[in-house]
């Protein structure tokens, strides 16, 4: 066979997250105990009404318009109206299967770079190079809370000549953090200055713990495409079905955008974009069911990051979504006495000595000097959490102690992470 690949595809590698999961489930089958804390799937169920609706939609069959069904976008519309106080048509949204593949679109329709703050998403850049686009990580700093400052954002985009892509990510994957409306407004005003054009990646932004998320819509309009998905709130992931937002000023780009989905997937799956249509406007389900996943995260979040905490590592308590990203620098000396030196070789010596499965910072785009990773708070029932959430009053905080045996192993993993810190 003389078929060969083209060059610059020759270092793609599976991205890191799945490969972690492939891991622990192999060495789970060969009977060792793993704590999961690799993969960054929601771990409730789908609520049971947009369940119901999947499938009393089956039998449809036909395609749908490539931009996706008229009243799921009118829906989304309506949500992002209703949530974000921005204001979009219909006619400004644009369905996928999945978020991913749009982003992957975007970056492969526009000219120009791509700004990414890091820590980040492990699926940005690569995707960048995919399509052999120009990316500029800035890096961002534990201090920050690893929040992009706006004299960042501005060094960052003097130091680019021609059109510049800002993807921001908040609440965070893989940190957890997001920023206040005061520091979306600073952004904005650098981006309209600099005419740069924003990526913002909300697909956790109804996950957020206790401050309301806001948009960055709200301050640059004009500028801003709103990126989202079933897949973290509504805990779907696997049933792909994404959406970009896209102000009146954007149709151009939406317009493009459609035309190349329409020549590679077509359209997102039928019953599936049924479902989501029930997803959006079965308001008082979706209320009450984040209310529960909200409460939930937050009260394991907030006790891995003190607990780790209490134990000497840099951490910041999670603002939203199911992940934090320690900073173990201050165990670097014992950890360089064990033959570590970057997180890459931490998280590998972690899993192989204690089973608790870590990313390290380095997949999410930070140096692979620092000793950082990402910890997903997924490891536990989803189902039974809410089950005993929705038995305790919405006026009251949930424990640890409530949610019992059922969050056992996210207690244990902590914990030998802990102890093999210290050994
Ligand atoms: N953006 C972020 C930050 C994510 O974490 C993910 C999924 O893990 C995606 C986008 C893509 O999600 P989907 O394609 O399932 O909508």
């Amino acid at each position: 066979m003389n078929h060969k690949l083209h060059p610059h595809l020759n270092q793609l590698e599976r991205s890191a997250t799945l490969a972690i999961n492939e891991r622990s489930a192999e060495m789970a089958a060969a009977g060792q105990t793993i704590y999961r804390f690799g993969f960054g799937q929601s771990p409730f169920p789908v609520p049971d009404s947009i369940v119901s609706a999947l499938q009393e939609n089956a039998y449809r069959k036909d395609y749908l318009p490539v931009e996706g069904l008229y009243e799921l976008r009118q829906a989304v519309a309506e949500y992002h109206k209703e949530t974000d106080k921005i204001n979009i048509a219909a006619e400004g949204v644009l369905i996928s299967p999945g978020s991913k593949e749009l982003i992957f679109t975007l970056q492969l329709a526009l000219t120009g770079t791509t700004l990414i703050p890091a820590p980040c998403w492990v699926s940005y850049v690569p995707q960048g190079k995919i399509v052999q686009r120009e990316n500029k990580y800035i890096q961002t700093r534990f201090e920050d809370n690893w929040r992009l400052l706006p004299d960042q954002l501005e060094t960052a985009i003097k130091s680019i000549t021609g059109p510049r892509l800002l993807v921001l990510n908040y609440p965070g994957n893989p940190d957890g953090g997001t920023y206040s409306a005061d520091e979306l407004n600073a952004l904005a005003n650098v981006a309209r200055e600099n005419n740069v054009l924003i990526l913002s990646d909300e697909i956790y932004g109804r996950l957020y713990h206790e401050v309301e998320h806001v948009s960055i819509a709200r301050f640059y309009p004009e500028g801003t495409i709103v990126s989202s998905s079933l897949s973290k709130w509504c805990a779907a992931g696997g049933w792909r079905l994404g959406h970009f937002a896209f102000p009146k000023e954007l149709f151009w780009l939406k317009e493009a955008l459609a035309s190349i989905t329409s020549d590679t997937y077509s359209c997102a799956a039928t019953p599936i974009q049924y479902a989501g249509l029930q997803a959006y406007n079965d308001k008082d389900t979706v209320g009450e069911y984040l209310f529960h996943c909200r409460r939930i995260l937050s009260t394991i979040g907030n006790f891995c990051a003190s607990t780790l905490l209490e134990a000497g590592v840099n951490i910041q308590s999670p603002s939203g979504a199911f992940y934090l990203f320690p900073d173990f620098e201050s165990f670097r000396i014992s950890l360089s006495e064990k033959g570590i030196h970057d997180s890459t070789a931490m998280c590998e010596q972690l899993f192989q000595d204690t089973g608790v499965a870590l990313l390290p910072g380095a997949a999410f785009g930070r140096p692979a000097e620092e000793l950082n990773a990402r910890i997903a708070y997924v490891n536990f029932d989803g189902g039974k959490a809410l089950q005993t959430s929705r038995e305790i009053s919405m006026e009251q905080n949930l424990t640890m102690h409530d949610l019992g045996d059922n969050v056992i192993n996210v207690k244990y993993g902590i914990e030998k992470l802990i102890d093999w810190l210290k050994e």
